[in-house]
């Protein structure tokens, strides 16, 4: 069997998300658009390819959002969907309207991406001349017939009461002959679907919503103008609860000891890890805040807030039961200020509804 891991150049303890970033960067390199007329890296690029989707769905079922790195995390990864060919050249276009007359994309990317700035590569669709019949929509060497409808002319007269009208003659659609086969590429229209490939900038902290402007220089097409629409995905770790301001939240979880004793939190940031300092019985768990850690879009600085929850072992072994024991023992019990105060107010209604 093939080294899968090798052939990505990864570890066998590599998680999904190296994998991933493998791939892209890999399949990037080794496109056979970018190697024409060269089987190596044609090869080279199936294997890729072939490794990737071995290895992601033998992963699919890890999860590994909490081994973010954010030191080594890659800002070019763009994409939100699996394994196609279109992911690596990322053109997540959802839905084509209109502007201001201009045709508009929305446009899928990371939070990262839009916090830090990046380039990507978009894959821009758009219809333009078929290269094999010219546009003409039929077959060059295939014969022409003259219209029967309008004599060649590419007009058709109607009459209507005295008067006669000229219009363009629907059979031939004005061109005066019709050719006896239609070419096969485009199936008559003279128009193919095809695709340009542009770079394009996101700006550091650019925000949701914000609109770029494209023009395009495609010979072959009439519209060449159109608007890029950011939206920024949902993050794995990061999400915002109000979009009319920079504050982002998390989750966070801290363990049950240095919730007691204090100690030293390691916060993943979108900036890199910062470190707080608790004091020992910590209470403030609910929107804990890590100043200026937000998003910074418009030049207004958010905030970070963490939502604390308490991580508690998932088994114990003899000793860690012993020293748990002692320290039970060692504390007293209306110690414990949650235990203590509900206890009272249990009592208080026993002492109501029992001795009436
Ligand atoms: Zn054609
Ligand atoms: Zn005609």
């Amino acid at each position: 069997m093939k080294d899968y891991y090798k052939i990505l150049g990864l570890s066998k303890e590599a998680s999904i998300d190296d994998i991933k970033m493998s791939y892209k960067k890999l399949a990037m390199k080794y496109h056979p658009d970018r190697n024409p007329n060269d089987p190596k890296s044609e090869e080279k690029f199936k294997d890729i390819k072939e490794a990737y989707e071995f290895l992601t769905n033998k992963n699919a079922s890890k999860n590994n959002i909490g081994s973010m790195n954010v030191n080594n995390m890659n800002f070019s990864d763009f994409s939100n969907s699996e394994s196609s060919l279109d992911d690596i050249f990322n053109v997540i276009f959802q839905k084509n309207f209109k502007k201001n007359n201009r045709s508009c994309y929305l446009l899928d990317i990371d939070l990262e991406c839009a916090v830090y700035g990046c380039f990507l590569n978009l894959k821009i669709p758009y219809q333009g001349t078929c290269n094999f019949c010219f546009g003409k929509g039929y077959k060059p060497e295939s014969d022409l017939k003259i219209c029967n409808k309008c004599y060649g002319s590419g007009l058709y007269t109607v009459m209507q009461g005295i008067f006669n009208f000229k219009q363009k003659c629907s059979k031939c659609e004005g061109k005066g002959y019709i050719s006896t086969e239609s070419c096969i590429k485009c199936e008559g229209s003279g128009k193919l679907h095809k695709f340009n490939n542009k770079f394009i900038e996101i700006k550091k902290n650019t925000e949701n919503n914000t609109s770029i402007c494209l023009n395009l220089d495609n010979k072959d097409s009439e519209n060449n103008n159109f608007y890029i629409i950011i939206k920024i995905k949902p993050h794995s770790i990061y999400f915002r609860k109000d979009l009319n301001n920079n504050d982002l939240y998390m989750d966070f979880y801290i363990d049950f000891i240095k919730i007691m004793l204090g100690g030293f939190l390691k916060i993943p940031t979108l900036y890199g890890f910062v470190v707080h300092k608790i004091d020992k019985c910590f209470k403030n768990f609910k929107n804990y805040k890590v100043g200026n850690f937000g998003l910074n879009f418009n030049k207004r600085f958010g905030n970070l807030y963490l939502n604390i929850f308490i991580d508690i072992l998932s088994e114990l072994n003899f000793y860690s039961w012993f020293l748990l024991n002692k320290l039970k023992i060692s504390i007293e019990h209306n110690n414990y200020n949650l235990l203590f105060n509900f206890n009272k107010k249990i009592n208080a209604f026993n002492d109501l509804v029992f001795k009436l």
